[in-house]
């Protein structure tokens, strides 16, 4: 199967195009290194690992092009130099299939027809749109780095502009606007996803972190009302004071709301909360035409469920009532450590069914042998273990009981007992990612490979994993073993195996760009593998599923979610290029 493979419509004669694209091609590939020929209408690149073929075919052009070391490193680069020289082949009146891959163009796609990447937005309809809009504009073309990718590095695409919108009339400007210049739109919180999310190729990227207002504190109700762009330690910045707090926190309070929400949430509270979008009062969402609907559980809640863990797909979300519950001031950690995995799963199934903690967080930590070989190379190996940090709330003036607490589990060692205020407590991996961020792993690639397996085959999964992860795991990343149950969720499109009891499993490398064609296959190996053991991948990681994985992911919620996105967005124009709806 191709790497890369798109295809562009023309208005442009056969020989209009074949002229174009050697222009195109000669002066962005000038030197020998890449062969490049005709085969009858078929322009070929060759070499470096690339094997390429531009089609030239009446009224469109076919790119398809498989890749190996070194180009396969430059992906992103290549595909975005590729379909930059296709489109300028093709002339300012392409359309239809610019966008879409093969596929959605042979399903006749609407969001392929409508042209939008290829189309310039010049001068005028930029100012146009300024002048609509009270947020900032930004002209892709000069958009700065960091809006071409997300956490993951993996992808590049260049949006043909960007808006910082800073209010529910700016979002539905733009929406408009998007809709008049036929341009897709992509959401971007605080883009700390990893596949093709929060980016745009093309279209219109609206960076929602200028719309981070907290809008109202309901003490009495146990609710905050917040912009979609502002981030959880803002919100619990805000709460904390009152003695309140969000039920789930993700470990990196640096992410959206409108991020969180669209995708699940989950963090150590999740065995007794669920997700963060579980724990929502109600939202105000603006639909693709420019609407703004507000939606609950009893308003609109088909609109209400497809937002939540909805990937940006059915709508945007432009504020969110989020509930709150009661905190205590302090918190009291245990650090145990197992060095068996089975024990490790006993206690963290007692420890969810003892009702008494308020937080469990695990971890696979290394300890490194030496090497050995795997997959045909000499690499580190480890003998891991597993440290089990249970949290309890208390009152400064009543401390828990440490030995009832424990009472039951069977650690291998009891490390460490550390009291924290609860709002410290909250933000107690700053350090950790302060340290990736100094160590430079930030800019890595970030292929992370999460997954909610089923108790029953959790403990067979990781036997056949662990043994072969390299302990360089640890460079700037982690590897996640996380208790959680099922019944506590009720977010439809939050998709997790159909038993009570769950482990979140993530191997979470920062992977230097020179480690990706080693990393890769590895992690998409952990990846089948989790996903043919009953496992749901968690979706803001590394996901490259084919379209029939998509519909094996959400399974029986497929059909339901595939009718949503008709009907809220017909043409297909909110964050394309993940979802493979066909
Ligand atoms: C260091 C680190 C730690 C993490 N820890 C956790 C964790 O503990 N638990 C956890 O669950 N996740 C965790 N994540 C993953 C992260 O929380 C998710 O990727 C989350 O979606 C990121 O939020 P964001 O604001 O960066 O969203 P983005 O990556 O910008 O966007 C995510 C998705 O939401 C959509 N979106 C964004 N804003 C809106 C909006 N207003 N309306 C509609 N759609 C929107 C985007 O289009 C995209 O599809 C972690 C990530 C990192 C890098």
């Amino acid at each position: 199967m191709a790497d890369i493979e798109f295809r562009t419509a023309t208005t442009r004669s056969i020989t209009q195009v074949k002229s174009a694209l050697e222009v195109e091609i000669k002066s962005r590939l000038p030197g020998e290194r890449i062969k490049k020929f005709w085969e009858g209408d078929v322009f070929r690149l060759v070499g470096m690992g690339a094997d390429g073929r531009i089609e030239v075919v009446d009224g469109e052009i076919r790119a398809h092009a498989t890749l190996k070391p070194p180009l396969s490193l430059m992906r992103g680069r290549v595909e975005q130099g590729l379909r930059e020289t296709v489109a300028a082949a093709a002339g300012p009146t392409s359309g239809p299939s610019s966008l879409a891959p093969a596929t959605a163009v042979a399903a006749g796609q609407p969001i392929g027809s409508s042209g939008a990447a290829e189309q310039g937005i010049g001068v005028d309809q930029l100012d146009e749109l300024r002048s609509a809009v009270e947020g900032v504009v930004l002209d892709g073309a000069q958009a700065h780095d960091e809006f071409l990718t997300n956490f993951g590095h993996i992808h590049q695409w260049r949006p043909k502009l960007v808006v910082k919108p800073t209010s529910v009339k700016d979002v539905g400007q733009a929406l408009l606007f998007a809709r008049r210049h036929g341009l897709t739109v992509s959401t971007r919180g605080a883009a700390h996803s990893q596949s093709e999310l929060a980016i745009s190729q093309g279209g219109m990227l609206l960076d929602m972190r200028s719309m981070n207002r907290v809008l109202a504190l309901d003490e009495k109700a146990r609710t905050i009302t917040v912009e979609a762009g502002a981030i959880w330690r803002d919100v619990v910045a805000r709460t904390y004071g009152k003695g309140l707090m969000p039920p789930v926190l993700t470990n990196n309070l640096s992410v959206t709301v409108g991020g969180t929400l669209s995708i699940a949430g989950i963090g150590v509270a999740s065995f007794r909360y669920g997700a963060q979008a579980d724990n929502v009062e109600s939202l105000e969402v603006a639909t693709v035409n420019g609407d703004a609907h507000r939606c609950s559980r009893a308003e609109k809640p088909e609109l209400f469920w497809g937002v939540l863990s909805g990937l940006g797909q059915i709508g945007l979300i432009l504020t969110a009532t989020l509930r709150l519950r009661r905190v205590k001031a302090m918190t009291r950690t245990y650090y145990l450590l197992y060095d068996r995995l089975d024990r490790f799963l006993k206690d963290a199934r007692h420890a969810m069914d003892a009702g008494r903690w308020d937080y469990l967080e695990s971890w696979c930590a290394p300890c490194p042998q030496g090497l050995k070989w795997v997959g045909g190379v000499r690499q580190p190996f480890a003998r891991w273990f597993y440290p089990f940090h249970l949290t309890v709330e208390f009152d400064p003036g009543s401390p828990p009981d440490d030995a009832r607490l424990l009472d039951g589990l069977q650690p291998y060692d009891n490390l460490l007992t550390d009291d924290l205020p609860t709002h410290e407590f909250a933000n107690r991996l700053v350090p950790v990612f302060d340290v990736w961020r100094k160590l430079g792993t930030w800019e890595h690639l970030h292929p992370w490979m999460e997954v909610v397996l089923p108790w029953s085959a959790a403990a067979e999964f990781m036997d056949m994993v662990m043994p072969d992860l390299s302990p360089g795991v640890q460079v700037g990343g982690h590897c996640l073993v996380w208790p959680a149950r099922a019944s506590v969720s009720e977010v439809p499109l939050f998709m997790h195996p159909d038993e009570e009891y769950l482990i979140g499993f993530g191997i979470l490398p920062a992977v230097p760009p020179k480690f990706w064609e080693q990393a890769r296959p590895r992690l998409q190996a952990a990846s089948e593998l989790s996903m043919a053991m009953g496992g749901k991948r968690y979706l803001s990681g590394f996901i490259d599923f084919t379209a029939e994985q998509w519909r094996q992911h959400f399974g029986p919620r497929w059909e339901g979610f595939a009718a949503l996105k008709r009907a809220y967005d017909p043409e297909g124009r909110l964050n394309p290029g993940f979802v493979a709806f066909d």
